[in-house]
């Protein structure tokens, strides 16, 4: 409301514009839909953000429509697993161009998904751990299946009383059901993502993240690093920040919110410049000037 004479009345003061860029929707193993991220986003007052599931850009274009009638730009993206040597290693993708081509590459991710679900329930049956494939897919709802739907069926059957717990006791890696995921190497895994006019991005590297490991990863063809995550500690995103400045790497940074608050995480929490977007935006569009 503008008050006679101009002034505004009222009106809080230009905020400063923060992003989000990593978000989980029901596309994966998020709580909420595509549009409800979007919408909580909003509310949290965020100028972007990105939809990252995992193995799986299904949720982008319904992200992308609520976006668009909201006022929050979307951004496509993913989340893989890749590995290096013999651990487990994140990945984003993000400023997709190509989903669909993107999407059947994927199929095979979520396929193998589907499997290794049923050989963690294989497992938690012999423990004694009564739950079904069905009961997992009831919780998945089409969408990629991961752990954190066998932890809501097990909740849900009384297995556990919480979502950590299941992790803690039976689905964490080094528990009795724990199965890990098909390897894709991470050369593949940039490879897949720079070909769908992405950016690679290394996802919440915390402490492990020495200066030669970041070296080897840009040799690959990394292009930034995730140095805002809730799971690192004010140190450690000083220390991403100045390696990822010294490596020519872009600083990204999200919330990994997946609707849910178990472990206190909110959209924006880890005020993420839009800066940091904007720099993101040049890299992308020096690359398809560059083709
Ligand atoms: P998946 O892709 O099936 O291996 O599942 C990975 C997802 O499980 C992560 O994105 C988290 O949402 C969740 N997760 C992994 N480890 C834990 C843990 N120790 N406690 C709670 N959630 C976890
Ligand atoms: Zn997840
Ligand atoms: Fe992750
Ligand atoms: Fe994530």
């Amino acid at each position: 409301m503008t008050a006679p004479g101009g002034g505004a009345t009222g009106a809080a003061p230009a905020a400063p514009a923060f992003v989000d860029l990593h978000m989980h929707s029901t596309a994966s193993d998020g709580s909420r839909t595509p549009a409800d991220v979007v919408a909580a986003a909003r509310e949290a007052r965020l100028a972007a953000i990105a939809l990252t599931d995992h193995d799986t850009v299904a949720g982008v274009a319904a992200a992308q429509e609520a976006g668009a009638r909201l006022g929050v730009r979307v951004v496509a993206g993913v989340e893989l697993s890749a590995v290096e040597g013999d651990t487990e290693t994140h990945l984003l993708g993000l400023h997709l161009a190509h989903l669909d081509e993107m999407q059947e590459r994927l199929e095979a991710i979520r396929v193998m998904r589907v499997t290794r679900a049923e050989r963690i329930v294989q497992r938690l049956n012999e423990l004694g751990v009564t739950i079904t494939m069905d009961d997992v897919l009831e919780q998945a709802k089409g969408g990629a299946v991961g752990r954190p739907h066998v932890a809501r069926a097990m909740m849900a059957h009384g297995w556990v009383g919480e979502f950590r717990e299941a992790f803690d006791r039976y689905l964490g890696f080094g528990r009795p059901a724990f199965v890990g995921k098909e390897r894709l190497p991470m050369a593949e895994a940039i490879d897949m993502i720079h070909r769908a006019g992405g950016l690679a991005v290394l996802a919440h590297p915390g402490e492990s993240c020495r200066r030669e490991r970041l070296e080897s990863l840009v040799a690959l063809g990394m292009d930034g690093v995730e140095v805002r995550h809730p799971s690192h500690s004010a140190d450690e995103m000083r220390r991403l920040a100045a390696l990822a400045d010294l490596l020519g790497l872009l600083p990204s940074g999200g919330s990994d919110w997946h609707g849910t608050n178990e472990r206190g995480r909110a959209p924006g929490m880890m005020e993420v410049p839009m800066a940091w977007l904007v720099r993101q935006d040049e890299a992308v569009a020096g690359r398809r000037a560059a083709r």
